[in-house]
């Protein structure tokens, strides 16, 4: 970058001192909209004279009684930045006090009448003092014209059009980047996972996958199947689980399109190969086995199960899980029911379907 200071252009210094400023939204584009004469163009030595008489019209400026060059910079045809306010001050160029608060203001030496285009070292120049003014004075990334938010044909036809495109340093590859590769698919996640004794996932086999799949096709999960679920676990399998994960509102990992026992139990209304417990075997063994002699069995595999659940709880000392369900398996029972909330009769110890569900879910499945 080509930086001329104020002292090397011979600038006079300001009437009043300038307002501070600590940011703005980015950087606004002028031209001087009078005539710039084409001879500027060849010749380098005539930009600096005419910085000074830029400032001298502004200082002289009847109306608007501006402080200093109104500019914040200035670059001429041949790409040097000329310190105007320069960066840290409000400007005086966009036409009120809120517009000179919020964008510098950088004129390219283009007119409405003789250099109406701006030369490409001009261009490149433009981009020296927005990225100088990002770096040095808190500008934003905004590059704007004049006529944006503000009544005027400023900065001419060439330089909005520049503006539009982005405002890009000449050279620059203007040809878009070479589009991305597409992402590959990603793969469907290829574990297994083993809930109750089974296999779900990449892989897996057996009776348990059929069911799956087609209680997902059952669900309208089906779309990844090109023909019908079976008993072995293959990608369309992991994608329709997916899909019903995500409908649950699972997402990233949890959503993976294997199997976890919530998932499964929602899917399936059971989780397969888990012992099934008669909600009615319970309840007949509850009321009998209390008053009858000790350690008195009614349906013994299916209490155990129940009391091995109660103690993986905290509710019952392991030395009750005898199968009969007595008097401390009914007191353990009762615990849970209350750790549920259930008070009065409904935490009476004796298994209720909403209570003894609440128990099974990835131990066992409630029958009648
Ligand atoms: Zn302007
Ligand atoms: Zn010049």
């Amino acid at each position: 970058m080509l930086l001329v200071t104020r002292d090397e252009w011979g600038a006079r210094p300001p009437k009043r001192p300038l307002a501070p400023i600590t940011r703005t939204a980015g950087v606004k584009i002028h031209y001087e909209g009078t005539e710039v004469p084409l001879a500027l163009a060849g010749d380098h030595s005539r930009c600096a004279p005419r910085m000074r008489a830029l400032q001298a019209s502004h200082l002289a400026d009847p109306v608007e009684d501006y402080n200093d060059i109104a500019y914040t910079a200035v670059v001429c045809p041949h790409g040097a930045v000329y310190v105007g306010r320069g960066p840290g001050f409000r400007t005086g160029a966009n036409g009120n006090s809120t517009l000179n608060a919020g964008h510098y203001a950088v004129c390219a030496m283009v007119g409405s009448s003789g250099l109406t285009e701006p030369t490409p070292e001009q261009l490149g120049g433009l981009v020296d003092a927005i990225e100088w003014l990002r770096a040095e004075g808190g500008a934003g990334a905004e590059v704007r014209g004049h006529r944006d938010g503000y009544a005027t044909s400023c900065p001419g036809e060439p330089l909005y059009r520049w503006v539009q495109a982005g405002a890009p340093r000449p050279g620059a590859p203007t040809a878009p980047a070479p589009e991305p590769e597409p992402p590959a698919e990603p793969t469907p996640a290829r574990y297994r996972t083993t809930i109750h004794g089974l296999e779900y996932g990449y892989g897996a086999h057996g009776p348990q996958v059929r069911d799956v799949g087609e209680a997902l096709v059952h669900r309208g999960f089906g779309r990844h199947y090109a023909v019908g679920p079976d008993e072995d676990w293959r990608d369309p399998d992991t994608l329709n689980y997916q899909e019903f994960q995500r409908s649950l509102g699972y997402t990233g990992s949890d959503a993976d399109g294997v199997p976890g026992i919530v998932t499964l139990q929602l899917l399936l209304g059971r989780i397969p190969g888990q012992p099934e417990v008669s909600l009615a075997h319970i309840i007949e063994a509850a009321r009998t086995d209390p008053g009858a002699a000790q350690g008195h069995q009614t349906y013994g595999a299916e209490v155990r199960i129940v009391e091995q659940a109660l103690t993986d709880e905290g509710f019952l000392d392991p030395a009750w899980g005898d199968g009969s369900f007595g008097t401390r398996t009914v007191q353990g029972y009762a615990a849970f029911q209350r750790h549920l909330g259930y008070t009065g009769a409904a935490a009476d110890g004796i298994p209720g379907r909403a209570s003894l569900e609440r128990l099974s879910v990835g131990r066992f499945t409630v029958t009648d």
